[in-house]
């Protein structure tokens, strides 16, 4: 038996001003054949899952190359095509196969490809044949499309947002797999459209009893799999929406319908799933209460959750660092402000100098006006880095600078990341538990690193823009009516 894995991934952010080219996924992960680490990456998870099981089980294991950039904005055409011909042509070298798994996102669009991932199964299942079984893992923030369905024998979704158990998801992916290729059971895949985009936090309820629900269903009957996926607001694309999708062993019937009642309980959560929010306003209030109050020691922190990297965005807003400085919070930490240029000029100063610095706010417009300070530069380093479960994120070359007359820190980075994990701030020197406040761009990924340390979690909206709200955003790609665009989706009466 002999199986092939390999891994291509991002989120593209079709409203974004950052181009992703080739040297995007070479500067996030890129992982040639073999030389993936022990460690998973969000999207490649199934490469270690397949390590282990092949020392177990005693099949060949074929690596083929891994790779992920930073969310951001569209694909460059060669890019995607020349990746694309990376791994197809890996895996041609090594059929027969009797597996394919890949490790993909599933929100990634290319100038002039709108579904990158359905176009590249697409070309394996012309390579390998009906007979091969092919999975793959996807994030939940992607676009299902037919395209997909049609040429995967078996599939999921991270079922956690944030994403904590996308190694758990790759085991069950690639256990689905291994027991479809020796034929141990038949996987097939059915789905149901909710016919809705809304941003679906499984922190909180309703999804969290959503999801333990579904978490429980699995393994049960005929049932192998059972994923929602969120879709991804940012994609203008025309199957942007959430889908409900159940991998059965050969009983499309149940599959259907189980979908279609977990789809139809999901379309009603809608409008009630989202963090609540505040402006900078709201949450600057709460935090200087929390600071004058002694009883309360540690940080509170401010989620800038539409500055989000992890979205697509550039990274480089300044408008709730700049509500902060005007509202006299003078002890804060910021994970994190892409400038490179900023970077550069720390780099070419050196530590412990003090420069005046632009920071910020160059990417576009959206994010706020630059910041113009005086600052130490308290760090510098060419590799900086976080946590994010067992994986490790690269930040890039990174600077800490602190404004003078005061102790905002503020982590400066060249490679776009949204904030995971406290690390973030202790890997660069900074004590995040000696801070008032807690600046991070993410929208929730960061929750299950920072809940720990918090004193109090407030999800900012600082007017950046991001797409959050589908009614205001053109949206020119779709084919069929989506809440919240279109009030009554499924005619209901
Ligand atoms: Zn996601």
């Amino acid at each position: 038996m002999r199986v092939f894995v390999a891994s291509l991934a991002t989120e593209t952010n079709t409203f974004s001003p950052v181009p992703t080219d080739l040297s995007a996924f070479r500067g996030a992960f890129y992982a040639p054949p073999g030389e993936h680490p022990a460690t998973p990456t969000l999207c490649s998870a199934v490469v270690p899952a397949l390590r282990t099981r092949s020392r177990e089980q005693g099949f060949d294991l074929v690596e083929g190359t891994c790779t992920w950039a930073e969310p951001g904005g569209l694909v460059k055409r060669q890019t995607y095509e020349d990746l694309r011909d990376e791994i197809v042509g890996q895996l041609r070298a090594a059929l027969p196969v009797d597996a394919v798994v890949m490790g993909l996102h599933g929100a990634m669009v290319a100038q002039g490809y709108e579904d990158c991932e359905g176009d590249l199964l697409a070309h394996i299942r012309d390579y390998v044949g009906p007979d091969v079984v092919i999975g793959a893992t996807f994030d939940p923030h992607s676009h299902l499309t037919a395209l997909r369905v049609r040429n995967l024998d078996a599939m999921n979704a991270f079922l956690e947002f944030p994403h904590t158990d996308f190694m758990e998801r790759a085991e069950q992916l690639v256990d689905i797999v291994l027991r479809a290729m020796r034929h141990e059971i038949r996987p097939v895949i059915s789905t149901f459209d909710c016919r809705m985009i809304d941003v679906l936090p499984t922190s909180q309820q309703p999804l969290r009893g959503f999801v333990d629900k579904i978490r429980a269903m699995q393994g049960t009957g005929r049932i192998l799999s059972i994923s929602l996926i969120h879709g991804f607001l940012a994609g203008n694309v025309a199957d942007l929406g959430t889908q409900v999708v159940v991998v059965t062993d050969n009983d499309p019937r149940g599959g259907e319908h189980l979908a279609h009642e977990l789809g139809m309980e999901v379309f009603g959560f809608r409008g009630s799933t989202r963090m609540h929010t505040l402006s900078p306003q709201q949450a600057i209030a709460r935090a200087k209460a929390a600071i004058a109050d002694p009883a309360i020691t540690a940080p509170v922190v401010l989620a800038d959750i539409w500055d989000n990297p992890g979205g697509g965005v550039a990274g480089d807003g300044t408008i709730l660092l700049s509500d902060l400085i005007h509202a006299g919070i003078d002890n804060a930490g910021v994970a994190t402000i892409w400038d490179p240029i900023a970077v550069s000029f720390c780099e070419a100063a050196g530590i412990g100098a003090r420069i005046h610095l632009r920071i910020g706010g160059k990417a576009g417009p959206g994010g706020g006006d630059p910041i113009d300070a005086e600052v130490e530069v308290r760090n510098v380093t060419t590799a900086a880095w976080q946590s994010f479960g067992e994986s490790q994120v690269p930040l890039g070359a990174s600077a800490v600078v602190r404004i003078v007359g005061t102790q905002i820190d503020i982590i400066l980075n060249t490679n776009r990341t949204q904030c995971f994990e406290p690390d973030i701030f202790s890997n660069l020197g900074i004590d995040p538990t000696a801070k008032d406040v807690l600046v991070v761009k993410s929208t929730n990924h960061f929750y299950a690193g920072f809940v720990g340390i918090a004193s109090e979690i407030l999800y900012v909206d600082a007017g950046t823009h991001y797409p959050s709200d589908p009614k205001r955003t053109k949206y020119t790609r779709l084919t069929r009516g989506i809440w919240p665009i279109v009030e009554n989706p499924h005619d209901l009466t």
